[in-house]
């Protein structure tokens, strides 16, 4: 995603990736709606879109509901702004094919291995190969090396579980408790799939999941001795929660999981990652081709630090109320009674979609929508024709829409699709950087125009 948004800008960017192949991994099934409007506003709307249906049967199928999640809460009503139920391989493909068809290369089995920064650039080592880049991103995950090479400080919470998930078949599993909450922590089974979420786990692991290491967890959360054949290729997570405390360090920084690392629980790493990328990928171009103001890479830092503590303090809440026990029954119905009340459930919605963040800007805007993620608004142009944000939004340029004379240069709109909105300038990343109102001044569209370096000959006409 970062490589795409950074050719995007202009800058020409190279992928080193370890692997022969993209792994195949089956991680994340799905991402929530700021990461799905970001993909609708590069014109992947529709490819993602395909894979919604099925991603919601399998959700249903996995987990009894279609509704989203709070410590496996699964109370989270839908909202207006839609998230995509599509598996991670396959948005994985979605990204690498779009990359790829700008012209990013992708270069495989190049592990980064040394990394060194001096005053003009990077030099990165990469098996024997050394190459010289202008900036260096880690998109590397939890356990990249980047991070590590550059001297990050990544400080957080030690793991109170081991999630485990694996495709076996066990053979006595009339003696087991029905599935979810248990004495040891979480059992869920059937559909081929074991997972424990294992909080009385005392070693530390690694290498792939054995059948004595999945019958051991079993027997620790569930009392129960069970025979467990056929495990196959799975995963174990822990809800370690660490977050770097600068997400650059000269020429160096970091996106997605290098940045952050956290437990999946309620599903928001992997958009968390994109909207890292998104936020940065134009920034960095800007940065490279010389034309970004003062300090436009260090607004990377500023606003997306606070995202990622605040996805870190929430899944630190959802592992408290995963523990076992009496006590964290209670709360857990206490909670899940909560969640009822209409304007709670909104709440847990807005938080667990990242759509609660607003940025502060560097100088006065008092619209609602200012420093948010902006909606793909249902416009009517000048002509009266119907357009949607997200077809203005394909060249990655910034967006500046105003009523007929009133901006030179804007997209002239008759209506914005809401009555509280009547022009407003969009950032590349999708977030409203000025926006008026009837009747609002438009004297702070100068300063934003210059805050965020766009060049008013880029902004879409
Ligand atoms: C079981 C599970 C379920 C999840 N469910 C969800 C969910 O429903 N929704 C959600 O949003 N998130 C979910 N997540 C989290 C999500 O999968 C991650 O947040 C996401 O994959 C992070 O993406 P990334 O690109 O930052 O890192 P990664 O996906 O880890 O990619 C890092 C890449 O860097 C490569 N690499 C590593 N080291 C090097 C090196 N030294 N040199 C070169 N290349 C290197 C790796 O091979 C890999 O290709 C889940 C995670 C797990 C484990």
């Amino acid at each position: 995603m970062l490589a795409a948004e950074l050719k995007l800008a202009g800058a020409n960017p190279v992928v080193l990736e370890r692997l022969a192949r993209p792994s195949g991994e089956p991680r994340a099934r799905g991402i929530g709606p700021l990461a799905t409007e970001a993909l609708q506003r590069r014109g992947l709307g529709e490819l993602i879109a395909r894979h919604d249906e099925a991603g919601r049967a399998d959700k249903a199928r996995d987990h009894g509901s279609e509704k989203a999640h709070f410590a496996s809460i699964f109370k989270i009503d839908a909202l207006e702004r839609k998230s995509t139920l599509i598996w991670q391989v396959e948005l994985e493909k979605i990204l690498l094919e779009h990359a790829v068809g700008m012209g990013v290369p992708v270069w495989y089995e190049h592990a980064v291995t040394g990394l060194e920064q001096d005053e003009d650039g990077v030099t990165v080592r990469a098996g024997d190969r050394e190459i010289r880049a202008a900036y260096v991103v880690g998109c590397d995950g939890g356990r990249g090396s980047v991070r590590k090479l550059a001297g990050f400080d990544f400080p957080g919470t030690a793991p109170l579980m081991t999630v485990r998930r694996v495709p076996a078949h066990i053979e006595d599993v009339s003696e087991l408790p029905p599935p979810g909450r248990v004495e040891g922590g979480t059992l869920f089974y059937g559909h081929g799939m074991v997972a424990t979420f294992d909080f009385a786990d005392p070693d530390r692991w690694d290498g792939p999941i054995t059948v004595d290491e999945m019958q051991a967890s079993v027997k620790r959360v569930s009392g129960v001795d069970v025979t467990i054949t056929d495990v196959q290729d799975g995963l174990r997570f822990t809800d370690q929660a660490r977050q770097v405390t600068a997400y650059r360090l000269g020429r160096v920084l970091l996106a997605g999981d290098a940045a952050h690392v956290h437990s999946p629980s309620g599903g928001q790493g992997l958009n968390l990652g994109l909207m890292d990328a998104v936020n940065l990928g134009w920034k960095l171009a800007a940065t490279v081709a010389g034309t970004a103001p003062e300090g436009l890479l260090d607004s990377y830092h500023r606003e997306r630090h606070p995202v990622g503590a605040d996805v870190l303090h929430n899944t630190r809440a959802q592992s408290a109320l995963l523990r076992p026990g009496p006590h964290t029954d209670a709360l857990r119905d206490i909670v899940a009674d909560l969640m009822d009340i209409p304007e709670v459930n909104r709440h847990f919605g807005l938080m667990m979609s990242g759509l609660d963040v607003q940025h502060e800007l560097p100088y006065e805007c008092d619209h609602p929508l200012a420093g948010r993620p902006c909606p793909d608004l249902a416009l009517t142009l000048v002509n009266g024709a119907d357009a949607r944000l997200s077809e203005l939004t394909r060249d990655g340029d910034a967006v500046l829409l105003a009523p007929a004379g009133a901006v030179p240069g804007a997209v002239e709109v008759q209506s914005t699709g809401r009555d509280d909105l009547v022009a407003l300038l969009v950032r590349p990343d999708g977030v409203v950087a000025w926006a008026a109102g009837p009747g609002d001044a438009y004297d702070t569209l100068d300063v934003a125009l210059r805050a965020w370096s766009v060049d008013s000959s880029r902004v879409r006409a």
